[in-house]
């Protein structure tokens, strides 16, 4: 990994944080000095951006582990300052796999903001706390990636249920738009609100058209559809020559070697 340092190395999966991660370090450091005038804000401030960037950690760890259990392997996660990527070796075979595999991440960050209101409660934290910070923060990061906005987790989720009722091709296109339709809603968002929005809006809208490219389902399942039949005969010949029939294979195929599962963060 060039640019990145290695975090470690934690359940056999190496961890990475790219450089550009520093400049996020100076920026929380400046907003938060910017905000209360004290050294003491400016190291608070970088302990609650490493808490939170510890919290999208385990949420790659639990797609990771997760994809685990079924069989697929995990090359490397890294964190990027947008948010942190978990890089796997495959594509689930089954909806079912990958409803599982993309809930695993949101449902770290619920798991630990509930761990987070025992210990505030229960020690009597006070309320705008850094623990109580890192607490809606999680609640946030697992929200905010359950948005259907593919291929961020909530698109992923999308295109399970989809593919259950019309095939992995057909479920990935629509993902894709839904994903593109969701990216662009972003960078409006971004215009009149959070800018950083407008920056995940065009990694979205980007990370869809390249999911869609990808799109191992397309071909082979377009020529049983039935539209061509009504098409013009020389085209429909050239269709079924470029796309001869291939035996029917499992919905969910072999893997293409650059999948990957991204987490997303907002700062509030
Ligand atoms: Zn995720």
């Amino acid at each position: 990994m060039k640019w990145s340092w290695k975090l470690g190395r934690f359940a056999g999966i190496d961890a990475y944080v790219h450089a550009s991660f520093l400049l996020l370090v100076a920026w929380a450091a400046w907003a938060a000095f910017q905000g209360a005038g004290t050294g003491l804000a400016a190291l608070l401030g970088v302990i609650f951006l490493v808490g939170v960037f510890a919290s999208v950690l385990l949420h790659e760890f639990g797609h990771a582990l997760t994809a685990r259990h079924y069989g697929i392997r995990t090359r490397r996660i890294v964190l990027w300052p947008i948010g942190g990527v978990a890089q796997l070796e495959g594509e689930p075979r089954t909806p079912r796999e990958e409803l599982h595999i993309a809930l695993a991440g949101p449902a770290v960050n619920f798991v630990l903001a509930a761990l987070l209101f025992v210990v505030v409660n229960v020690a009597g934290l006070p309320t705008y706390g850094l623990l109580s910070s890192l607490m809606v923060a999680n609640v946030t990061l697992g929200l905010f990636n359950l948005i259907p906005a593919f291929p961020m987790d909530g698109g992923r989720v999308l295109r399970a249920a989809l593919a259950t009722r019309v095939g992995g091709g057909r479920a990935t296109e629509l993902a894709v738009k839904i994903g593109k339709f969701a990216a662009a809603a972003f960078v409006v968002a971004g215009l009149f609100g959070n800018p950083v929005l407008m920056l995940v809006g065009a990694f979205v809208w980007f990370a869809a058209g390249a999911e869609g490219r990808r799109n191992p389902y397309a071909h082979h399942e377009r020529a049983d559809a039935s539209w061509w039949r009504w098409s013009a005969p020389a085209r429909r010949d050239v269709y079924r020559k470029r796309h001869r029939p291939r035996p029917r294979r499992p919905l969910y195929r072999e893997p293409p070697n650059d999948s990957g599962r991204l987490v997303i963060f907002i700062r509030r």
